[in-house]
């Protein structure tokens, strides 16, 4: 099954008016952000997740992101792709490009990065934050749509909800960062220790402050062309997810690495892992116990 994270309307945008079945998942980190619709599209179940809620009410700072990823985890979604607005930080990446990020630093300050902080210490590798198979795929799926596709580039994620100052946006160019948004961390992060695979598409809805406005553009002026750009973003992306999932549904990918990035991350000793911290995360660890415990029989 294949999770859908995106901004307000995007479900709508992907299905029309087939809103499929409403699943309402409770998890231990919470309730997610929105009801999880998940349809069908070219025999491939997609799970459909409205990251800023019903409405856009929830700020980057508050979307419940381990509820999110661990809702999707438990309805059995193994592939996750996301989208998300961004300012663009490059000449080159113009409003309404699309951009499939290949690393991300990471700004974000008040939200929680791990799911494992109770009862065991996991550390997942996390040099290549986007899965490179999700990535090929999508790429490979990229000449299918009429927009411009980058296919690498660097995403700075920071806390918001203001934007940057003009002396911060020029420091991330200084960086090599390419694009500036506020939602893919932690949820890359926490889809990797769910060991799903994740990409992100981002949406480039206008220049971040480095590089000015025209003089004498009106603040409406700019705020409706903001609006007009991630609308046509949005449309974009779309086009790009259902070529995507075509592709996905034509040549299923291989198992990946990211589906058993637990391996080599967790440092206890699984044989304490008691049944309470088990059951709390209930279904994350259960293929890493398992495999652990097939392996301590076979030795
Ligand atoms: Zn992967």
């Amino acid at each position: 099954m294949i999770g859908l994270i995106g901004g307000t309307g995007l479900g709508e945008a992907l299905m029309g008016d087939s809103r499929g079945t409403e699943h309402v998942i409770d998890t231990p980190f919470g309730m997610p952000s929105s009801a999880i619709h998940v349809v069908e599209w070219n025999g491939i179940e997609l799970a459909l997740l409205a990251r800023h809620g019903e409405g856009h009410t929830l700020n980057p700072s508050q979307v419940p992101y381990r509820a999110n990823i661990y809702a999707l985890k438990k309805l059995g979604v193994t592939h996750i792709i996301a989208s998300g607005a961004v300012g663009s930080l490059r000449d080159q990446i113009k409003p309404r490009d699309l951009m499939l990020c290949h690393q991300v630093i990471d700004k974000t300050h008040r939200r929680i990065p791990t799911f494992y902080d109770v009862g065991l210490a996991a550390h997942v590798e996390f040099a290549q934050p986007y899965c490179p198979q999700l990535r090929a795929l999508l790429e490979a799926a990229a000449s299918k749509v009429n927009a411009t596709v980058h296919t690498r580039g660097v995403y700075v994620c920071m806390e918001g909800p203001a934007f940057s100052t003009q002396a911060e946006s020029t420091m991330h160019r200084a960086w090599g960062a390419d694009v500036i948004g506020m939602t893919t961390m932690p949820e890359a992060k926490l889809a990797r220790e769910a060991e799903m695979c994740y990409a992100l598409i981002a949406l480039a809805t206008d220049y971040d402050c480095w590089r000015g406005h025209e003089p004498g553009t009106s603040k409406q002026a700019l705020l409706n062309e903001i609006i007009g750009n991630l609308r046509e973003a949005t449309a974009n992306a779309v086009a790009l997810m259902r070529a995507g999932i075509d592709t996905f549904a034509e040549n299923p990918p291989e198992p990946c690495a990211c589906h058993t990035a637990l391996d080599l991350a967790v440092w206890s000793d699984h044989e304490k892992l008691t049944e309470d911290v088990r059951r709390h995360y209930d279904p994350l660890l259960n293929r890493y116990v398992e495999a652990a415990r097939a392996a301590q029989k076979a030795t």
